[in-house]
């Protein structure tokens, strides 16, 4: 059993890890500003695992505050709190280099400081950029091309100095492929705030009647079908690799990886749509439209290296993704609202 640090624990895939790891025994303190989430997805996972949670709501920017919460006692952190839109990191660099780039630094700062060298960090499949090749192993360029993606590839580097320069650390950096899904309970999931961004939380809003139609970004991508191939990964299969990276550098010295986390399998907006058309019920009309800017033809993980070290790989494919996410959608049509 540890005692561990959730920064940005409310959020999406915050609170899904958390429920794998306090069943896994483990006790949480959250750090939160609540800035893009609901205290009540805290209170949701205290009600799946009869645990409580330790929350302390403030900015990760703010030393006090990650001192406060480190004060509990902490042997380690997952660091999932910062921004993530990739167009509003486009329209607002300076807001994601602040938050994503300063906060990770009072972070490691209010850490060295409490003697907790150990942290898992949120990295993403973005730092890839448009890929050479895929599967993409974590030895291809980082070529990120935008603000989002850059901050997550220089947290990357910081650590790697910061673990580099004394005795001690241990640092994982996770690089996350595509999130979707939801706990199969219904009772957590995605909860974007307005119009979301990315495909799934779209397609659910499209089945539950909220939006009238999905608009497929591009239809002559060279792909099978002609549209975008993504490698989508359960969240809960995401959270159990959080706990598997986590107890592979609790049991080590020091330690420093760097791991793709995805299925190895690519599926298309098209397979998407059908998929959950079949696991709704219902139906989601779209409409084909140009490309979105910056977006590559496909991003698939080859995972092998994470099974490797942390002997882990994903269980759940796209049907479960669906129907959990189908699940949540139903249950929660306003989110935690
Ligand atoms: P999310 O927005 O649901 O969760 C982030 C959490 O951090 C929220 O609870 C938010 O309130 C909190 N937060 C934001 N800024 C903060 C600040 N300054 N101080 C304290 N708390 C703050 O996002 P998510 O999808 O759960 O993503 C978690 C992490 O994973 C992020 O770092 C994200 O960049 C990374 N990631 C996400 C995806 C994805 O598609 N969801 C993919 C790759 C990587
Ligand atoms: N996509 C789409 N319509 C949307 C949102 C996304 O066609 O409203 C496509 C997008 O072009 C990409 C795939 O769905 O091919 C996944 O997009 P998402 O934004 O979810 O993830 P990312 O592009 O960041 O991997």
């Amino acid at each position: 059993m540890a005692r561990l640090l959730l920064t940005g624990g409310a959020g999406f895939i915050g609170s899904h890890t958390a429920v794998v790891l306090q069943q896994a025994g483990h006790q949480l303190v959250v750090l939160d500003s609540f800035s893009n989430s609901s205290p009540e997805a805290l209170r949701r996972v205290e009600a799946l695992t009869g645990q409580s949670i330790d929350v302390v709501t403030g900015d990760l920017r703010d030393p006090n505050a990650v001192e406060r919460a480190l004060a509990h006692g902490v042997d380690a952190v997952v660091h999932f709190a910062g921004l993530k839109a990739v167009g509003e990191s486009v329209e607002k660099p300076l807001l994601y280099w602040d938050v994503n780039l300063t906060g990770s630094r009072v972070l490691l700062e209010a850490m060295a400081a409490a003697g907790c060298r150990t942290l898992v960090f949120s990295s993403s499949a973005t730092v890839y950029g448009i890929p050479d090749h895929v599967p993409i192993p974590e030895a291809a360029p980082v070529q990120p091309n935008n603000p989002y993606g850059r901050t997550k590839a220089a947290v990357e580097q910081m650590l790697a100095d910061v673990a580099a320069s004394e005795p001690g650390w241990r640092v994982a950096s996770l690089r996350y492929f595509n999130p979707v899904g939801a706990h199969p309970s219904g009772q957590i999931g995605e909860d974007p705030l307005g119009i979301p961004n990315n495909l799934f939380p779209f397609v659910s809003q499209v089945a539950v009647g909220q939006r009238p139609h999905l608009k497929v970004f591009g239809s002559d991508w060279p792909t099978p079908d002609g549209t975008g191939v993504r490698d989508y990964i359960h969240v809960m299969d995401l959270a159990e690799g959080h706990r598997a990276a986590l107890e592979v550098l609790l049991d080590s010295a020091d330690q420093q990886l760097t791991l793709n986390l995805g299925s190895g399998q690519g599926h298309s907006v098209l397979k998407v749509v059908q998929a959950f058309e079949k696991a709704s019920g219902r139906p989601v009309p779209y409409e084909l439209v140009a490309r979105r800017p910056g977006d590559a033809a496909s991003t698939v993980a080859d995972p092998a290296l994470a099974k490797e070290l942390l002997g882990w790989s994903t269980r759940r494919g796209l049907e479960e993704c669906c129907r959990d996410g189908w699940a949540w959608q139903q249950a929660n049509p306003s989110g935690y609202r």
